[in-house]
């Protein structure tokens, strides 16, 4: 068994729904369950791809983390959370476009993977409060101080439970 981690997010459609039902198929998946879900965080859309945070287009986005124990190895995981992806209706007209559903394996035990489809831990993880903060809601011996001031200027709202 291997701990992980996954963050989710959307902003197009009923995101808060979207959220809550992936965390049920997280959980339904085989070898696979929930440990831990963060609160739901209302974000600005922001493009962190180049070292910074540049406004993105579309609507605020919810974000969440989950912690999961499973025995799918991080490929077969990968291909379960875009099966879940395309469940929720998710397209990809352009990079950073809205989206019904993103799931992106931020940490996978221990693992430092570098596949052509596969990145882990997740490469722009430390650039993003909407993964920061609810990360270390879930897992504070993850993220440190330090870690939460690079992103401090980027606004997150904390709504409340993911699962109400
Ligand atoms: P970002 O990765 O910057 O958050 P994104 O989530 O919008 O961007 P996607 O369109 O969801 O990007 O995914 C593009 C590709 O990223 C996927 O096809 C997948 O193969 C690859 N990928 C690499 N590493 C990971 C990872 N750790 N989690 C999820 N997808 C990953
Ligand atoms: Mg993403
Ligand atoms: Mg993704």
């Amino acid at each position: 068994m291997v701990r992980a981690y996954v963050a989710l997010g959307a902003n197009l459609g009923d995101a808060a729904v979207a959220l809550r039902h992936a965390v049920q198929a997280i959980n339904s998946l085989p070898w696979t369950r929930v440990l831990q879900s963060s609160s739901l965080y209302k974000t600005a859309p922001l493009d962190t791809d180049a070292g910074g945070a540049a406004a993105a287009p579309g609507d605020d986005y919810l974000n969440a983390v989950v912690e999961i124990e499973t025995s799918l190895s991080a490929p077969d995981l990968l291909d379960q959370l875009q099966h879940i992806e395309q469940q929720a209706g998710r397209e990809r007209p352009y990079r950073n476009a809205p989206r019904t559903l993103d799931l992106d394996l931020l940490l996978y035990g221990s693992g430092h993977i570098a596949s052509a489809r596969l990145t882990v831990p997740h490469p722009r993880m430390a650039l993003r409060a909407f993964v920061l903060v609810p990360l270390a809601e879930i897992a504070p011996g993850l993220v440190n101080a330090a870690q939460l001031a690079v992103v401090a200027q980027q606004r997150i709202e904390r709504l409340g439970r993911l699962a109400d």
